[in-house]
C-alpha cells in the first residue's frame, strides 16, 4: 500500500497526486499563500479550521520531485508528505498542515495557462522573498508556539540550504531533501558495513551530484565518522569527493560554480572532468548517484568500481526510475554479483548466477515519519544533527542477516510503523539527552510511549 504513496521524492502515484492538484483544481486540499498575502499572514493561518498543528509541511513549488517548477500546483507533495506522517509515523491527520508559498513561477507553460490557479508572475528572489518567508516562519511560531515542526519539501537548492541555516537556531524546522536524505543514505551505509566490514573511515567516497541530495549526505557521513573517530569533521570531510555537472569538485575552483555548500568538499587535486576518470583517480570503495541524470553509471564505472574493490557499494539514488544512475540488474551483472546495491526508485529482485539480490530502496519514508514523530512526542524545539544520526543507526539495526543474505541494506517495508516508533524512541531519547525536549518527565519506556502516541488510520466498529 505504501509504494502507492510515496518514493522518497517520485513514484508515479505522488506524481499523478501532484499534477492532479493544480491543473483541474477542485477543492484547496492544504493552505496557500502568496505575496499578495504579505502583512496579514497570521491572519491567513488563523483561517484555518484546525487549531492544534503538530507538523507543517511546506513548498515554494520551485523543484518539486522531478518535474522542477509547479508553482501552486506542487500542493500535492505537502499533502502527499503529510499522508505519509499519518500512515507510516501515525500522526493525527488533523495535526497536520500542508502548506503552499506562492512567490509566483517561472514556469511559462503554467504562466500562460488560462487555469493555472496561481500568481501569473516570475517568482520573487532576494528580499522580496526572504521578507515573505520571514512574515511566514514568525507567524507559525506565534500562532502554533515553539513546538510545531516546519518541514521544508522540494524547495530548489539555491533557497533550501539558507532556509535551513537560517531558521535552524530559532525553529523546529527539518529539510527532508537535504537532512531526510542523508539520514536514510547513512544508515543504509552504516548497514553495509557489515557486509563489507570495516568502518566508515576505512572508506572513499564519490558522488555525482553536489546538489541538496550529495552534499547533505555527504556531511552526516563526514559527522558519524567525526564522532566515531574524534577527529575533526575538516578532517573527516577529506575522504569524500563530490563530482557536479562541471566535473570533480577541487580547490582550484573559483567562480559561480563553487556554492558556499560545496566548498567544504573542494579538496586538493588537479581538476576532472568525467566521472570514469574521476573513479580511476579517486579510487572510491562506495559511489553514490544524486544528480537526477539518468544512465551515468556506465558499464566502465561500475566494472572500474568492481576491479578496484571486493564488494563496490553502488548508491544509484536518482529519481525517478527512468534517472536511475543505472538499474540493479546492471549494477549485480557488471559487477559479477559482487555489487551492494540500493537505489532510490524501486527496481525488483535480480537472479544472478542462480542467486537472488534484493536491491534496497533508500526511501526517505523509512526515516522522516518516526523522526517527526520523535520529535513531537518529546515535545522538541530543536533539530540537533545528532538526531539524524540516532535516527540512522536505529535503521540500520533493523537490517536481519536473511536480508544481508540477499544483499539488502535495507528492512523490509512492511515493518515500517514498528520501526517509525523505534526511530521516534532514538530520537525522542536524544532529544532529551541535548536538553531539548519540553515534554517533562520523560518516559520511562520512549518505544512503548511512541507506539501509544500513534494514530491508527482505523474506523471504529459501532457494532
Ligand atoms: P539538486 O540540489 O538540484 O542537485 C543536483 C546536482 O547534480 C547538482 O550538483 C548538479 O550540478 C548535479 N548535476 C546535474 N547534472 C549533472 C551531470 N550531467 N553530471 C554531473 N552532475 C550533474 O538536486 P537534489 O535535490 O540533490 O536531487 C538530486 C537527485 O537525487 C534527484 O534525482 C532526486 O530525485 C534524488 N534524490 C533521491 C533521494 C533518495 O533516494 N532517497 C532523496 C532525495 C533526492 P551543478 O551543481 O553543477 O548544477
Ligand atoms: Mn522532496
Amino acid at each position: 500500500m505504501w509504494r502507492n504513496y510515496c518514493q522518497s521524492c517520485t513514484l508515479p502515484p505522488l506524481e499523478r497526486l501532484v499534477r492532479s492538484t493544480g491543473a483541474s483544481f477542485r477543492r484547496p486540499q492544504g493552505l496557500y499563500i502568496s505575496l499578495k498575502e504579505k502583512g496579514k499572514i497570521l491572519e491567513v493561518l488563523k483561517n484555518w479550521p484546525e487549531r492544534n498543528i503538530q507538523v507543517i509541511v511546506v513548498t515554494d513549488g520551485e523543484r518539486i520531485l522531478g518535474l522542477g517548477d509547479l508553482g501552486c500546483q506542487g500542493m500535492g507533495i505537502p499533502v502527499g508528505k503529510l499522508s505519509l506522517y499519518t500512515a507510516l509515523g501515525g500522526l493525527r491527520p488533523s495535526a497536520c498542515l500542508p502548506v503552499t508559498i506562492d512567490v509566483g513561477t517561472n514556469n511559462d507553460r503554467l504562466l500562460n495557462n488560462e487555469f493555472y490557479i496561481g500568481l501569473r508572475r516570475r517568482r520573487a528572489t532576494g528580499q522580496e522573498y526572504a521578507e515573505l518567508l520571514d512574515e511566514f516562519m514568525t507567524a507559525v511560531k506565534k500562532n502554533y508556539g515553539e513546538k510545531v515542526l516546519v518541514q521544508f519539501e522540494d524547495f530548489a537548492n539555491h533557497n533550501a540550504f539558507e532556509l535551513l541555516a537560517k531558521y535552524k537556531p530559532t525553529h523546529l524546522v527539518f529539510n527532508d531533501d537535504i537532512q531526510g536524505t542523508a539520514s536514510v543514505v547513512l544508515a543504509g551505509l552504516l548497514a553495509a558495513l557489515k557486509l563489507v566490514g570495516g568502518t566508515l573511515a576505512d572508506h572513499t567516497f564519490l558522488f555525482l551530484g553536489a546538489g541538496e541530495a550529495g552534499t547533505g549526505i555527504a556531511e552526516l557521513i563526514a559527522l558519524e565518522i567525526s564522532k566515531q573517530t574524534n577527529a575533526p569533521l575538516e578532517e573527516t570531510r577529506k575522504n569524500i569527493w563530490l563530482v557536479d555537472s562541471k566535473g570533480l569538485i577541487v580547490s582550484s575552483r573559483k567562480g559561480s560554480s563553487l556554492q558556499h555548500f560545496k566548498k567544504p568538499w573542494a579538496h586538493d587535486h588537479e581538476p576532472i572532468k568525467g566521472l570514469l576518470d574521476a573513479v580511476k583517480a579517486i579510487k572510491p570503495t562506495v559511489l553514490i548517484g544524486s544528480s537526477g541524470v539518468g544512465k551515468t553509471f556506465t558499464k566502465e564505472v561500475v566494472e572500474a568500481m568492481a576491479s578496484l574493490n571486493e564488494k563496490p557499494i553502488i548508491l544509484a539514488l536518482s529519481n525517478p526510475t527512468s534517472q536511475s544512475e543505472c538499474t540493479a540488474e546492471e549494477a549485480y551483472t557488471w559487477s559479477e554479483g559482487r555489487a551492494i546495491f540500493a537505489s532510490g526508485s524501486p527496481f525488483d529482485p535480480v537472479e544472478y548466477n542462480s542467486k537472488v539480490y534484493v536491491p534496497g530502496q533508500a526511501n526517505n519514508a523509512y526515516i522522516f515519519p518516526g523522526f517527526g514523530l520523535g520529535l513531537i512526542i518529546s515535545g522538541a524545539i530543536r533539530v540537533h544533527d545528532d538526531m539524524l544520526l540516532a535516527a540512522s543507526e536505529t535503521l540500520a539495526e533493523q537490517v536481519k542477516q536473511e536480508n544481508f543474505d540477499r544483499a539488502l541494506i535495507y528492512p523490509p517495508f512492511y515493518n515500517i510503523r514498528k520501526i517509525s516508533a523505534k526511530i521516534a524512541a532514538k530520537v525522542a531519547a536524544k532529544a532529551y539527552e541535548l536538553g531539548l525536549a519540553s515534554r517533562l518527565p520523560r518516559p520511562k519506556d520512549l518505544v512503548k510511549y511512541a507506539e501509544s502516541c500513534m494514530y491508527s488510520p482505523l474506523y471504529r466498529s459501532y457494532r
